[in-house]
């Protein structure tokens, strides 16, 4: 796999990007542009799918479910999917550079998690559905009187993959192969903020002859857009969804009348517990991990540490001065941090940095927005930011801001510590730092998250369940979870 550099052109520069359809790629009717949050220029135009090309996707879909899709046994199905993932390698140069033309990502995150897990998520799904087995239950006698149940598990019909902005691809195909290799058939919908990396699966499924129909592509919107018309169509039967915990109550509401299978991942408030007898290093490490990477733009990141109070004013110290010295760039420029997505959400993580402020907080570092001097000042950078001293009933403390920020408060008794932990809307995931076992186990356990890290923070097996509780999601993905989503179960009861 060769690394891009920044001579690799973006692969839709001054281009139309188009939908697929049935096979087909379409370009029609209304465009958007795609804007790249370094320097904020125009990079691409976007097709826009309105009501009646998603209409003529879902029924593509729904013809592929009729077709030669249909007839492919489950091996023949995972060597499609695995060919899907040895494509991406092939064109990986051509993924990262789309990926981070989109979002402004460094070049070592998307090279090294964004791309390789999206080929990763295709051959992952390929082995466990290989390796799927079924139920069986017996109501006989022993002379073999009575009856047989067995269990067959049938494609769930046309899903619908909504997918947001932050990870790209990882998302998208880690919703595209499960359902695939369950055999259904695909409608998927980019983020309308990064529509590149998801033309060039498309691109990849014409390559690898997926049957037309079976993948489909539309770009577009949500409210009044593309996401709604899918959302609300009749014939889309599951819907699976990643985005933030407000949209899913919208889709929830718009997939109501037709009682589609929903699978949510939505937004997070995390929690990392800091106890004094943790790895002072790995801790401080950790924390800057799980509070700044991809900008403080992950689903996962914490957003609130609590730090037991022996520890807590050196851990701030520590973690403002490593805080202090990322470097801020563009994606080839070896830089820490990225811009954020767009100019708007910028507005949005800005408008906490002011309220932390007005909520009576102390910004320890950042806050603010750089300077550069050239063209990266069009563009969407900001502040990695620390703020203490907030109250725990502020806004600041309780919703997700989803930047490069987090707010410190100091904790004095294990029972604090997870009531603090606990005490909110979101329910996603939690980090726990703490070199004594038995804490390490009674904590992690206590806290009310799909997902809990104890000395590390996302570290990922893809057999394991993955989803929030609470405001964070309905539902869980991965390994068999996803299997199971994606399928419909059905018992066949045969008399003896
Ligand atoms: P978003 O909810 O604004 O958008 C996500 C997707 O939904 C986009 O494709 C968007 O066009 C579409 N959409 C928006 N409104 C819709 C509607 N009414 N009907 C149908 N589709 C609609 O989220 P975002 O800003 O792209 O992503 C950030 C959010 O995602 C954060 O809240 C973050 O925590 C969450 N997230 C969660 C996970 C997880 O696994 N739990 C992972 C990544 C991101």
């Amino acid at each position: 796999m060769r690394m891009p550099t920044e001579a690799d052109a973006y692969p839709f520069a001054d281009q139309q990007l188009p939908c697929l359809v049935g096979g087909e790629f379409v370009r029609q009717g209304r465009t958007f542009d795609n804007v790249n949050p370094v320097n904020g220029v125009v990079l691409a135009t976007v097709t826009e799918a309105d009501a009646a090309l998603v209409d003529r996707a879902v029924q593509a879909a729904r013809g592929a479910l009729r077709g030669p899709w249909a007839r492919l046994s489950t091996p023949e199905r995972c060597a499609l999917l695995r060919k899907v993932a040895e494509r991406i390698e092939q064109r990986f140069a051509e993924f990262v550079s789309a990926e981070i033309a989109d979002t402004g990502k460094t070049l070592q995150q998307a090279s090294s998690l964004d791309i390789p897990r999206g080929a990763a998520n295709f051959r992952a799904y390929a082995d466990l559905a290989l390796t799927r087995g079924s139920e069986c239950f017996e109501m006989g006698t022993p002379d073999g009187r009575g009856a047989l149940n067995y269990s067959v598990h049938k494609p769930v019909g046309v899903v619908a993959v909504i997918a947001p902005w932050n990870l790209p691809f990882l998302l998208m195909t880690w919703k595209v192969a499960p359902a695939l290799a369950c055999g259904n058939a695909v409608v998927a919908k980019p983020s309308e903020e990064t529509p590149s990396s998801a033309a060039l699966l498309a691109q990849v499924m014409q390559e690898v002859g997926m049957p037309p129909g079976v993948f489909n592509l539309v770009h577009g919107f949500g409210p009044r857009s593309t996401g709604e018309a899918l959302v609300s169509h009749p014939d889309v039967n599951a819907i699976a969804f990643t985005g933030e915990s407000a949209t899913g109550s919208a889709i929830m509401r718009g997939a109501a009348d037709s009682v589609k299978a929903l699978s949510f991942e939505l937004g997070g408030k995390n929690a990392a517990v800091v106890f004094a007898d943790a790895d002072f290093e790995a801790a401080v490490g950790g924390t800057m991990r799980s509070v700044f990477s991809n900008c403080g733009q992950v689903c996962l990141c914490s957003e609130r540490v609590y730090v037991e109070r022996p520890l807590f004013a050196r851990f701030v110290e520590a973690l403002a001065q490593r805080a202090r010295r990322l470097k801020i760039g563009g994606p080839y420029e070896g830089a820490d941090l990225g811009p954020l997505i767009s100019r708007a959400h910028r507005e949005k993580v800005l408008s906490y940095y002011r309220l932390a402020r007005e909520e009576h907080g102390e910004i320890v570092c950042g806050g603010g927005v750089p300077s550069f001097g050239d063209e990266r000042d069009r563009g969407a950078f900001i502040e990695p930011t620390v703020v203490c001293g907030l109250a725990e009933g502020s806004r600041c403390v309780k919703e997700e801001i989803f930047g490069p920020v987090c707010h410190l408060a100091p904790f004095d008794s294990e029972d604090e510590a997870v009531r603090l932990a606990n005490d909110t809307r979101y329910g996603l995931a939690a980090a726990v730092w703490t070199s004594n076992l038995q804490r390490a186990h009674r904590v992690a356990r206590q806290m009310e998250v799909g997902i809990a890290w104890v000395n590390d923070w996302y570290l990922r097996d893809l057999r394991t369940p993955f989803g929030g509780v609470k405001l964070s999601g309905i539902g869980r993905e991965g390994g068999a979870h996803s299997l199971a989503f994606f399928s419909e179960p059905m018992n066949i009861c045969v008399k003896l």
